[in-house]
Formats: C-alpha cells, structure tokens, sequence
C-alpha cells in the first residue's frame, strides 16, 4: 500500500472561484440567453434580438441586441464585477424588488468562462463604449460610435472551463432550450419584440404590444385554440395566462409554464396546484400545457434562494396554492370539454382506418330482433340490470336546463363500444359506453360518501382466502374500506369474510367482483389514496362493459344518466367519454366548404 499525503489546504485564487461561482448562474448556452434577456428587459427595452450562431457541433456564439437604457460609459467595467448590480443597494429592497436581475452575478459568471464584447451607449450620453473582457480581464476598453442600447457578442462559450464544456448535450438540445426561453420571454412580456435569428434566419419574432393571446396564437397556432383563459384576483393575488383543454396534456410539468411578478420560475408545488385543478379531468400521471402569470405583493416572495433564481417560496403557500387549484377549476368549469373527433391527424387517420375494416362497419340502428342469440339476450339483461342500478341512485329531477351538456339524439351503436349521437345544431358526437357509465356510478359514490357511504348487507357473506401478507394489509386497510360501504370481519387464519358492500355494487353475490375490488385496493399499495382508488374500481367494477352490444333504450339511457353527472365529459382516469365531430368539421372532411 502506498501512502499518499493528506493535500495541502489552500484558498482558492480569485479566478476560479469566479469560475465556479459562474457555473452556477450560466450552466449552459441557453442560461446565458436567459440572463442577457434578462437584463435587457431590466433596462426597458422595447425590442430585443437574440442571435445565435453555430457550427455542426455547438453554438459559436450568443449575441444579444437591446434599445434599452445602456450603460454609462465610467460603470462598463464595474458591470462585470461581481456582486456589482444597479437594481437593488440593501437586502431590505430586494422586497420592493420587481426587476428580474437583482444579484450581479450574470455578466460577471459570463465574463470568466467566455469572450465577452459588449457594445453599450446610455441614453443620455454621447458617446458609446466598448469593452472586451475575457476569462474575467478586461483585454480592450475604448470609445465607441454606437446605438442607444446595448450589443453583447459572447463567444468561446466555457472555454475557461471544459470539463462543463463536455457536459453540453447535443447541439439540437441546447438550440430547442434556447427557443424555449425565447418563447417563454415572448408570452411573459407581450409588449417586447423578440427576435430570434438563428445563423443569419429569422427563425421566430414576436411583435410587441400584442396581448398574451395574441402571442399565444402566434408562436403556437396548434394549441391555442384549445386554450382556456384564466383571469382572477384575491387578496391582491393576480392570476391571469391560458390553462389546456383538458385534450391537451403531457406526461410531465415541461408545458407548465409560470411567472410569479414577470419571472420565470420553476415550482413542482404551484404545477401541482394547476394540476390538482383539473381533479378526474386528466389522467393522473398527465399535466395540462399551461402559461400562468402570478402577480403578487413581492414581500410575499423570496426569490433568493437560488443562484439562478428559477425557484422561490412564497408566504402564505398553503393558501396560495389552494387559491390556485380552485381559479383553475372554475376556469373549466362552464366550458365545453367535450373532446374533439380530429384535434390532430392522427385522430382522422384512425377514422379511415375503420372504414377500411368491415368488422367494424358502422350499425345504425340495429333491432334487437336482428340478432338475437342467447349470449346478447344474456348480455341484454346485465346492462339493464346495471343500468336500473344507477338509475335507482340517480339523484330524482331532470338533467339541469343550464346544463352545459347539449341534449343529444341517440343514433346508434358502433363496434358495440361507441353511442353515436347527434346534438341540435347537427355536430357528431361519440360516447364510449363503458367510460360513461364508469362517469355515472363513480359520480354516485361520491355523492354517497359525502352523505354518508349507503352499505347493503349482502344476502351470503363472502369469504376471502388471502395470503398472510395480504390478509395483513387487508386488516389495515379494513378502515379505508368500511369508510367506502365494505364491512368484513375476519373468519379464521388468513380468511376475511365480506358482510356488506355499497350500495353502488348492486346487490352483488358475485364474490368474483368483490374478490377482484379488494385484490385490486391490496395491489394498489397507495396508500394515502386509498378512498381514491376504491371508488374507481367500484365505479369500473359494474359498469357496462365495452364489447356488449345494446338496445336503442339502453343507448338512450346511458347518455342521459351521463348527463346528470357533474364532470359528463372524462371518466374518473381522466379518459373522454365524449368526443365530437363539429358540423362545420364535418362540412370541411367533406368539403362542402
Ligand atoms: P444584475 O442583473 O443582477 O444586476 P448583471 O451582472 O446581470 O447583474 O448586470 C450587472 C449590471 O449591469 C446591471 O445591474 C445593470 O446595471 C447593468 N446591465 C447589464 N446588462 C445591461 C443591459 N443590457 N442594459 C443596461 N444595463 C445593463
Ligand atoms: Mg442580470
């Protein structure tokens, strides 16, 4: 074994610690562009331009031009000191603080791993400066002819430190985040032009004194019209931005884009606000694509703790965030969110594809007579035995006449798994059969246990021969379940015996139905969402079937006991129960127009 001596303790010279006190303001390429944005909106600039060069590997350089205030030239140098900031003296006004920048670290961070040129000329100055720093020295410094404005050229990006420089993901990657903070600036500010040129091509410009709707529909003419507005205040707290239809979503919060006092922030909690918003509309594990603007008191917010400020804490949070998820809420409340039959192509190629298959040619109106076979006529009985059990719990009174669920004509059944219909103003509407009725008993169960879970003894117990581990979780999970209408006792070593169940399961003496909830609660191992996912197997559990084919009554029925429930348009995992082919979007597959 060889000794190796302890290393020699030492303070590290100016220089590096530069260096690595930069990485963690200017990461990578696009935190660059992030910063000199920045900065330019900090010194009211109307239109910024952010040119961008690369060669087949990585970008070459970053180039920022604003008509804002400029520098004046005796502070050029001072500007790439760090700590050295004109937007705040003391910590006391980082609480009045609404500009972006605050810290005084970007140009600094910039300067010690990059070649910097900055071109610069204050408004009430002659003459303009140029100064060239590198590696955190300044090389060159002189009078200049120039613009009012600013025009900082970066280039040598991390060449002071490599091993950063090796991190970099592909080019692709770095050029899509830097489109994306582009984008992000362009809605957060819809007053300032942006201008994005990418080796010497306009790639995007966002005309200024648009509204957010407006930049909206420009930069992403897709999405926007499924796009729902969202404006609200409480207590001085502002919201205002665009929420998704809830058949726009994503796997993860990327889409999620907010503000809080025109800044960029990432935030799991507030995503999770907007996200707990939409409750059953979306399924769980989906966020919606959002832009939401958050004004509020800046003594509310600490943005201080982190160095490239993208994360905050705000005060009163608990609060907050359930104002947040409540103003979404009402935002889709009162919209149509029905799903559209061709939001996008692929959508239509499925379509086609059908027609190309016989076997699911469409049956309009087929009369029980026309095939009549024992299994049918099985299959007959079940759903009316189903469907009687929802109607008995329907709530009594007709679908309300403010209800924003159009009254619909039952047409038919489709591959005995769709309901077509059709509404009064001629639009095709679609309703899977088995995710509404799903819709309708899960919206039953709710509504018991807020009134008390309603449980019916079951006529022969059942028994459950389980596993020691499972008979063990069933004994702690047994509470969860009796606050759903289970009542079980148990019945000898690993064997629990099911006395009662909702009223919802019918008065079922299939202990396959019950053996499969109860497996389905022990295998679902959430346990904070146990009420949760009970309700959801209960509520598939019992439901009509996808695959069983129906009269034109119990068609008839299921859509109108869809439409007394309060969220008609998903089923409880947030899959559409209805989809819709507008009229004029019939007109137009058609080209009638
Ligand atoms: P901060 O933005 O936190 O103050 P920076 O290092 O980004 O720190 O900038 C330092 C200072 O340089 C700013 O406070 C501002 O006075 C000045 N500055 C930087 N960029 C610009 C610009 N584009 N236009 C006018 N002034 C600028
Ligand atoms: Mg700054």
């Amino acid at each position: 074994m060889t000794e190796k001596p302890a290393p020699h303790i030492r303070i590290l010279d100016g220089e590096t610690i530069n260096q690595i006190a930069a990485g963690e303001v200017v990461e990578r390429p696009a935190s660059i562009v992030k910063e000199l944005v920045e900065n330019s909106i900090d010194a009211g600039a109307v239109t910024i331009t952010v040119e961008i060069s690369s060669n087949k590997k990585e970008i070459t350089r970053i180039r920022i031009i604003d008509d804002g205030s400029g520098i004046p030239a005796n502070e050029v140098p001072l500007a790439f000191s760090p700590h050295a900031t004109s937007k705040i003296q003391t910590a006391e006004d980082l609480n009045t603080c609404r500009t972006l920048g605050f810290r005084g670290e970007a140009l600094a961070s910039v300067a010690a791993i990059a070649y910097v040129t900055m071109v610069t000329r204050s408004r009430s100055e002659d003459a303009g400066t140029r100064l060239i720093i590198s590696g955190g020295e300044i090389l060159e410094q002189g009078a200049t002819g120039a613009p009012a404005g600013t025009n900082l050229t970066v280039e040598e990006i991390f060449f002071t430190t490599p091993a950063r420089r090796k991190f970099l993901k592909s080019l692709a990657t770095e050029l899509s985040r830097i489109s994306s903070v582009i984008e992000v600036f362009s809605l957060l500010y819809p007053a300032i032009t942006f201008r994005y040129i990418l080796n010497g091509h306009e790639k995007s410009t966002s005309h200024g004194t648009r509204t957010l709707g407006e930049v909206m529909r420009a930069l992403r003419p897709d999405e926007a019209s499924r796009m729902i507005q969202i404006s609200s205040e409480e207590h001085g707290v502002f919201l205002d931005g665009f929420i998704s239809h809830p058949e726009l979503i994503r796997q993860n919060t990327q889409r999620i884009l907010i503000a809080v006092n025109g800044r960029m922030i990432v935030s799991s909690r507030i995503s999770g606000a907007i996200r707990a918003g939409y409750g059953t509309l979306i399924p769980s594990h989906s966020f919606p694509v959002a832009v939401l603007m958050i004004t509020l008191d800046p003594a509310r917010v600490d943005a201080n703790i982190h160095p490239t400020k993208r994360e905050i804490r705000i005060s009163n949070e608990a609060d907050f965030l359930r104002f947040i998820a409540s103003r979404v809420r009402e935002a889709l409340q009162g919209q149509d969110l029905s799903h559209s039959g061709v939001s996008d192509k692929r959508e239509i190629t499925l379509v086609t594809e059908e027609q190309r298959n016989p076997a699911s040619a469409y049956r309009i109106h087929e009369t029980p007579a026309q095939r009549v076979c024992e299994a049918t006529l099985a299959g007959y009985r079940t759903t009316t035995r189903q469907l009687r059990q929802t109607r008995l719990l329907m709530e009594p009174g007709e679908p309300d006449p403010e209800s924003r669920f159009p009254s619909l004509t039952y047409i038919g059944q489709v591959a005995a798994t769709y309901l077509l219909a059709s509404n009064n103003v001629g639009d095709l509407i679609l309703i899977d059969q088995h995710a509404a009725h799903e819709r309708v008993r899960y919206d039953q169960l709710k509504r018991e246990q807020r009134e008390g879970t309603l449980s019916q003894e079951l006529l022969v117990p059942v028994v459950l021969q389980l596993s020691t581990s499972e008979a063990h979780l069933l004994g702690e999970i047994r509470s969860d379940l009796e606050d759903e209408g289970f009542h079980l006792e148990p019945f000898g070593k690993d064997t629990w015996c099911v006395r009662s169940v909702p009223v919802v399961l019918g008065r079922c003496e299939d202990p396959d139905a019950i053996k499969e909830i109860i497996s389905g609660v022990l295998s679902g191992g959430q346990e904070n969402r146990m009420q949760e996912s009970v309700s959801r197997l209960v509520a598939c559990r019992g439901a009509v079937k996808a695959g069983v084919i129906l009269t034109p009554e119990q068609g008839e029925e299921i859509i109108g006991q869809l439409s007394r429930t309060s969220e008609p348009y998903t089923c409880p995992h947030g899959r559409p129960t209805i989809i819709s082919f507008t009229r004029s979007k019939l007109e137009e597959l058609f080209r009638r127009k």
